[in-house]
């Protein structure tokens, strides 16, 4: 046990001092999606294949816009898999603390 205590004396820790030190994302993490809003065709996909509800669709056809919600997202990254015109892509942007319920609700809306 001594040995193996003094190996571990000199290293490095594994943990990083967040939000000091950051980690750079991984290569295909699924982070927070996005919509580029102006692909998409308002076909319902993502809203109805959500497991957790968190795509509210306003509008019909090319004027949809979306509530996202970000206090329901579990990031399985389903709503990029099934949008037919590839409108959702997941960031990488994994810093998702906010400071009340309002900021969970992003707003994709069209120019
Ligand atoms: S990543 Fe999953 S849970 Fe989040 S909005 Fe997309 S389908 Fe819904
Ligand atoms: S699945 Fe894609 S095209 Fe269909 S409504 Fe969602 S974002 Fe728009």
């Amino acid at each position: 046990m001594v040995k193996e205590l003094l190996k571990h004396l000199f290293k490095k820790p594994a943990t990083l001092k967040y939000p000091f030190e950051k980690r750079d994302p991984t290569r295909g993490m699924r982070g927070r999606p996005v919509w580029d809003i102006e692909r998409c065709v308002g076909c319902e996909l993502c809203v109805k294949d959500c497991p957790s509800g968190a795509i509210e669709m306003f509008g019909k056809g090319s004027k949809a816009e979306f509530k996202y919600h970000l206090e329901r997202c579990v990031f399985c990254g389903w709503c990029e898999e099934v949008c037919p015109t590839n409108a959702i892509m997941s960031s990488e942007d994994y810093e998702l603390a906010r400071q009340n319920m309002a900021e969970m609700i992003i707003e994709f809306k069209r120019q």
